[in-house]
């Protein structure tokens, strides 16, 4: 399947991240170029790009709008302090990102890439309550199977215990609530569940009010479709419940929207499209279309205003930011892409293939070893039946399956994600679905011996907490 009669780089000293290094590097899935909805391999195959790069070139790839103004801005001015001195497009692109953002979440802070966001988020929600007086109020609650990136509150807040346990122990004064798929699994939803929202949402309050005192918590930090951990979509009210009870208690509601932001569902994040505002939402990948890396963590004003309100004149407010925050070629990058959205009305079209995408998704259903199939926007998970022993095997090996036949898609746990650029056409939707259907149909008939390989996942308790 690799790369026959080409020059391979040196794969020594290039550590592969989240990846099986030994068996990527005996295999490896090189890309040289890539346009449109497609990559191009250093063999010169043409793969369909099933999932927006790793969910974050909505757009398609090779932009010329984006390149030109990346290009023209590093030729004009490359670099700025970004501490104690700023440049015009920081400000330009923090209110291009807040027209963009629900309403009210205006102030806007930048990051450079979803972990970092995450990171700004919590700190900022720790940094409120101490500003407003409220030391006590320091707790973080995440959700099972969240994933909010790699760094150390994520990863405390996340709930994938496989991303957290090889490192020992993470952050203290944090917990966990159960996620949606605990009452959905296994029914073949079509989009977002009817039925159990209100009473997963009440489990929150409980918890908070039996294992916790309400009054210690920071925040709650939820993805409002759970990307990473295998599509798990939210049933109906459930947000909007937890939003109620946040509201109650004086917790801050994080929206992590680096995976739902930019037009993922068909809206433009995740809460216009549950239609409930959560306090901060944070965001990175579609932001640039991927193309520089770059962060935001958007807040509702008043958070803003009282840390402007609460501290002396001359005072840093929130001592906390990066060298890259901000960076003139990521402020362009995201510029160019928002005006790609508004220009294209990219969500709109990503509202308009929902439909396609449903239906060739929903097609799979009854294929050997699919368990469920979730769909929500132009997102789709199709879960394997879990193999003991073999975690991950199943879904591994259809995503290999997969790109031998000329589509990428994502492999997670024993789910297949599937997450087309928004550009993507009506026949290419289909044609994602039909490869993996032929994909799985293939792993199964070659038996053991397609399911082979070295595995992500350990063991089947990674995926608990
Ligand atoms: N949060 C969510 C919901 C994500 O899906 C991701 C990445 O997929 C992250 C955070 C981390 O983003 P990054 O890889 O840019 O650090």
């Amino acid at each position: 399947m690799p790369t026959p009669n080409i020059k391979l780089p040196n794969m020594d000293h290039y550590w592969v991240p989240f990846t099986a290094n030994r068996q990527f590097k005996a295999m490896p899935r090189l890309f040289k170029a890539a346009k449109g909805n497609y990559f191009t391999t250093m063999d010169d195959r043409q793969i369909l790009d099933g999932t927006a790069g790793l969910w974050c070139v909505p757009a398609g790839h090779g932009r010329e709008e984006i390149a030109a103004a990346v290009g023209n801005q590093l030729r004009t001015l490359d670099y700025a302090p970004a501490f104690q001195t700023s440049h015009p497009l920081a400000f330009e692109a923090a209110e291009r990102v807040a027209q963009y953002m629900p309403a009210g979440l205006d102030r806007i802070f930048f990051t450079n890439s979803g972990s970092e966001s995450v990171e700004t988020a919590l700190k900022i929600a720790l940094a409120y309550h101490r500003v407003c007086g409220n030391p006590l109020r320091n707790k973080l609650i995440g959700r099972e199977r969240g994933y909010h990136g790699v760094n150390f509150g994520g990863i405390a807040v996340g709930g994938i215990a496989g991303n957290r346990k090889a490192f020992g122990n993470a952050l203290a004064g944090v917990d966990h609530i159960r996620h949606p798929l605990d009452i959905v699994n296994n029914a073949f939803t079509k989009g977002v569940p009817e039925d159990g929202g209100i009473a997963l949402a009440n489990e929150f309050e409980q918890r908070i009010m039996t294992l916790h005192d309400p009054a210690t918590i920071a925040s709650l930090i939820v993805e409002p479709m759970q990307g990473s951990a295998g599509v798990i979509v939210p049933p109906k009210n459930y947000l909007k419940r937890l939003r109620e009870i946040c509201t109650k208690h004086g917790i801050l509601l994080i929206f992590d929207e680096v995976i739902t932001g930019f037009g993922r569902l068909g809206t433009r994040f995740g809460a216009d499209y549950f239609d409930v505002i959560p306090d901060i939402i944070t965001c990175a990948k579609g932001l640039t279309n991927g193309v520089v890396p770059m962060g935001a963590v958007a807040v509702k004003r008043e958070i803003y205003d009282a840390f402007m309100e609460n501290s002396a004149a001359n005072a840093i407010e929130l001592p906390h930011g990066y060298t890259y925050s901000a960076i003139p070629i990521a402020c362009a990058a995201a510029i160019a892409t928002l005006d790609i959205f508004a220009n294209e009305k990219l969500e709109d079209r990503g509202a308009s293939l929902s439909g396609r995408l449903e239906s060739a998704a929903h097609s799979l259903k009854g294929l050997p070893m699919v368990k469920d199939i979730r769909n929500i926007g132009l997102v789709a998970g199709i879960e394997f039946e879990a193999i003991a022993g073999k975690p991950g095997a199943m879904s591994f090996a259809t995503y290999l399956k997969c790109y031998e036949m000329g589509v990428h898609v994502r492999y997670t746990g024993d789910i297949i994600a599937v997450s087309p650029p928004l550009t993507i056409e009506p026949h290419e939707i289909d044609r994602i679905f039909s490869t993996i259907a032929d994909a799985i149909k293939f792993v199964v008939a070659a038996g053991d011996a397609g399911l082979d390989h070295t595995r992500y996942l350990k063991n089947e308790q990674d995926w608990a907490m």
